[in-house]
This record gives structure tokens, C-alpha cells and sequence, in this order.
């Protein structure tokens, strides 16, 4: 998930995607470089993988401890917020995701919702999957997820508001869904129309 999501209750008058671009601080080159290059390893839509359901981890080994690390330093250089491995093509059930700057990173190998809340808040989401993309996404403000640890060892996390809004979206991931499949009709065709117009923009400059 990226960095871009606001609260419609405390901005209910919500600047239009392109107003939202262009208010974003920008980055100074060396961050800018760095996030372009993470980019890079992150599938865009129109992949396939994206559409894909991860299957469970049953080895907890060297190469899936590495291959979290990878996640989360392609996650923090993004300036993502999460990161399903199934956005770098690797069919595993793995998140990661880090909501308060500070917070060490959070890892959660095979998670599983195993409660929801009834209270339901619609929010805008973004994807590093979906560049220049922000959509209003319905989820439940509460859940509590059971999950194994990049060890194996069992976890539950309880989470409210963003933290169990990223959870939720990375675990869509896993099972091949995006926030277009979570969205209303008008946003996804307006979604549509800006990531069409962003390939377009970037022929016109290679050409
Ligand atoms: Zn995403």
C-alpha cells in the first residue's frame, strides 16, 4: 500500500487525484532516485502474478528470512506502507508492512483473518501496483489476525485503522485482489482512465 491514503472524515473535501500529485512534497533527487529504482521490483497492473493467489509458506528458512528483509527495504525505499510478496512476483503467502515510521518492521508469513468487526470505514487507498491511483476502499476498522512469524512461530495480531486497513489490503494480494476489485464503478473506469493517460504521457517522452 502506498503512502498517499487520507481520512474522508477529516478532509471531507477531498482534492481531486491530480490536485492530490501535485500537493505531494516533492522528494529530494537522491530519495527520488532510490524510490524509482525499488519501484522497479514491484509488479505493475497488467501483470498477472497480481491477479494470482499466493500459496501458504511451509519452509521457514534462511531464504524466506532474506527475502522479508528484501520486502521491507523495496517496501521503505518505495515510501510504501506495505507490500505483499506476490507485488515482486514471488507467489508466497508473506506481508509486510510498517504504519508508524518508527515501528520495527512487521512481518506476517500465512495470515488469516479470523475476525472482523462490524464498523466499517471508507478511506482512500493507494498501491504501489497501481501508480498515480486513489481510490475509496470499505474495510472493517477492526480485525484480529492469526499469522506465523518469519520463523514459524504462531502470532495474533489485533489491529484497528490503518494498521488493520494495510493488513487487509496486502492480504487482498495474496489472494490476487486489488483496491479496482474493492472500489466502485465510476472510480475504477476513473482509474482506469489515469493509468492509461500515465502510459501514454511516458510514450510520448520515450518517443
Ligand atoms: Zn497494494
Amino acid at each position: 500500500m502506498s503512502e498517499d491514503q487520507h481520512d474522508q472524515q477529516e478532509q471531507p473535501e477531498q482534492p481531486d487525484q491530480e490536485t492530490a500529485e501535485r500537493e505531494r512534497p516533492a522528494l529530494d533527487p537522491e530519495r527520488a532516485a532510490r524510490r524509482a529504482a525499488a519501484l522497479r521490483h514491484v509488479r505493475q497492473f497488467g501483470d498477472p502474478v497480481l491477479k494470482t493467489r499466493a500459496l501458504p509458506v511451509d519452509r521457514f528458512d534462511d531464504a524466506l528470512r532474506e527475502e522479508i528483509a528484501r520486502m521491507g527495504v523495496i517496501m521503505e525505499d518505495s515510501i510504501g506502507i506495505g507490500l505483499a510478496a506476490t507485488q515482486l512476483g514471488n507467489l508466497q503467502r508473506v506481508l509486510v508492512y510498517r504504519v508508524e515510521q518508527d515501528s520495527p518492521l512487521n512481518a506476517l508469513v500465512n495470515p488469516v483473518i479470523e475476525w472482523k468487526g462490524d464498523e466499517e470505514e471508507t478511506m482512500e487507498e493507494g498501491c504501489l501496483s497501481l501508480p498515480r491511483v486513489l481510490v475509496d476502499v470499505e474495510r472493517p476498522v477492526h480485525v484480529r489476525v492469526r499469522a506465523q512469524d518469519e520463523n514459524g512461530d504462531p502470532i495474533v495480531v489485533e489491529a484497528s485503522g490503518l494498521e488493520a486497513r494495510v493488513i487487509q489490503h496486502e492480504l487482498d494480494h495474496l489472494d490476487g485482489v486489488l483496491i479496482l476489485d474493492r472500489t466502485s464503478r465510476d472510480q475504477r473506469k476513473q482509474a482506469m482512465r489515469a493509468m492509461r493517460e500515465a502510459e501514454a504521457e511516458k510514450d510520448e517522452r520515450a518517443a
